[in-house]
C-alpha cells in the first residue's frame, strides 16, 4: 500500500509540468551563454546565495568560501522546504540532509548524506574535507563528526514541514490508526512528494572553480536513503582544468548515469556547458526503463537538471522539461531558461 501510494504522489508532483502535453524533441529554451569571469550560477531557488557567493568573489575570496557561504543562506531559510532547516523530513518525521563540496585548485571533496539535526551540511562536508582522511561520513558517524566540530544539535522540522508530513502520513493507509480526514473532520488539502535542492558552482576572476550542492533530499523517503546531491560525480563535479556541474532533481536518475562527471567530461572533450548538459540528459532518457517512471509517451515522469560553466565562465543548463537556473556576472542575481530535452509530456 504504501509504496503504490508513494508513487501514486510522486506522480502527482510531476503532473504539474506534465499536463497538458504535446511534446517537442528538439532541445529548446537555451539561454546564451556568455564568457565571464567571475561567474556564479545555481538552481533556480538561489537568487540570494549566487548573489552572496558573488560579492564574496568580488571582494577576493576564494571560490569554496563563496558557493558554501552562498548555500548557507538556502540551508538556513525555514521558507524553503528542499534544502536545511526547514526542509521537508522522511517518512518517520525526521529531517535527513546530504551535501558536498568540491575544490577545484586543490583537487579535494567532502560529502555528507542521512545527516540529522545539522542545518548545514555543506559547512560539515567542508570540515570532511579539511579534516578528514576520508571524503563521505553518513548518518550517526557524520552526526557525530559534527558534533565533534562544534556544531550544535537541533530540531530542523518547522512547524510547516511538521504539519505536511502529518498530513502525508495521515493519507497513507486507511487500515492503520491514523485517521483519514473524513474521520479527523480536518481539511488535511493536497499531499504531495516533494524534490529540491540548491546546486551553486563559482569561477573566480582566474578561473578557480568550487563547488557545492545541499538538500534534504525527496521528502517522505525511507530513513537513510541517500539521493545524487552528496555522491562526488553524480549532484556534483569540479575539475579546475575544464569546469563544474551540478544537479537537482531526481538523484535516483542521475545516480546512474554519474551526471555531473559526464557532464565534465563531455566539456573536457570541447562540448558546450549547454551541450554537454544535454547530452546526459539523453543517457537519463536512455538508462529510465522502469515502466513507473515513465509517462504515457514513454518518456520520464520526473525531473532533472543539470547546470555547467566552464574555466572561461560560458555556463548553460539543462533539463529534461522547461526549468530555469540562476546567473550571476555581476551584482544582480538573475533566472535564465534552461534547454530542455521535451516541452511536455503526458502524465
Ligand atoms: N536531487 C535531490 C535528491 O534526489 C533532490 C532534488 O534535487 O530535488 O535527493
Amino acid at each position: 500500500m504504501s509504496s503504490q501510494m508513494q508513487r501514486r504522489d510522486f506522480f502527482k508532483v510531476t503532473s504539474a509540468f506534465l499536463a497538458g502535453s504535446s511534446a517537442i524533441t528538439q532541445p529548446g529554451g537555451a539561454v546564451q551563454e556568455r564568457a565571464a569571469l567571475p561567474v556564479v550560477i545555481s538552481s533556480a531557488n538561489g537568487m540570494k546565495a549566487a548573489a552572496k557567493a558573488m560579492e564574496s568573489l568580488r571582494a577576493g575570496g576564494k571560490p569554496l568560501d563563496a558557493v558554501i557561504a552562498g548555500v548557507n543562506i538556502v540551508e538556513d531559510d525555514p521558507n524553503d522546504s528542499s534544502v536545511g532547516y526547514g526542509g521537508l523530513p522522511n517518512e518517520e518525521g525526521e529531517v535527513e540532509l546530504d551535501a558536498s563540496v568540491m575544490d577545484g585548485p586543490t583537487c579535494r571533496c567532502g560529502a555528507v548524506g542521512a545527516l540529522k539535526h545539522i542545518r548545514n551540511p555543506s559547512k560539515v562536508a567542508r570540515l570532511v574535507m579539511e579534516r578528514t582522511d576520508h571524503i563521505f561520513l553518513v548518518g550517526e558517524g557524520a552526526l557525530k563528526f559534527a558534533l565533534r566540530m562544534g556544531f550544535e544539535k537541533e530540531n530542523l522540522l518547522t512547524e510547516e514541514s511538521r504539519r505536511k508530513w502529518l498530513e502525508w502520513r495521515s493519507k497513507l493507509s486507511a487500515r492503520d490508526a491514523w485517521l483519514t480526514e473524513e474521520e479527523s473532520g480536518t481539511e488535511f488539502g493536497e499531499v504531495i512528494r516533494h524534490y529540491g535542492t540548491i546546486s551553486c558552482l563559482g569561477v573566480d576572476a582566474a578561473g578557480n572553480i568550487a563547488g557545492t550542492t545541499t538538500t534534504s533530499g525527496l521528502s517522505w523517503k525511507i530513513p537513510g536513503r541517500v539521493g545524487d546531491s552528496p555522491i562526488i560525480g553524480a549532484g556534483l563535479y569540479v575539475d579546475n582544468d575544464v569546469g563544474a556541474a551540478g544537479s537537482t532533481g531526481r538523484g535516483e536518475a542521475n545516480i546512474k548515469v554519474c551526471g555531473a562527471h559526464a557532464v565534465v567530461e563531455l566539456m573536457r572533450q570541447g562540448k558546450s556547458p549547454e551541450q554537454a548538459c544535454l547530452a546526459v540528459l539523453e543517457r537519463v532518457v536512455r538508462t529510465t526503463k522502469e515502466k513507473r517512471l515513465l509517462g504515457k509517451d514513454g518518456r520520464p515522469a520526473f525531473q532533472l537538471n543539470f547546470y555547467a560553466v566552464n574555466k572561461k565562465g560560458e555556463f548553460g543548463g539543462a533539463a529534461l522539461y522547461p526549468s530555469r537556473f540562476c546567473v550571476n556576472t555581476g551584482a544582480e542575481s538573475r533566472l535564465v531558461n534552461s534547454a530542455y530535452l521535451f516541452k511536455r509530456a503526458q502524465a
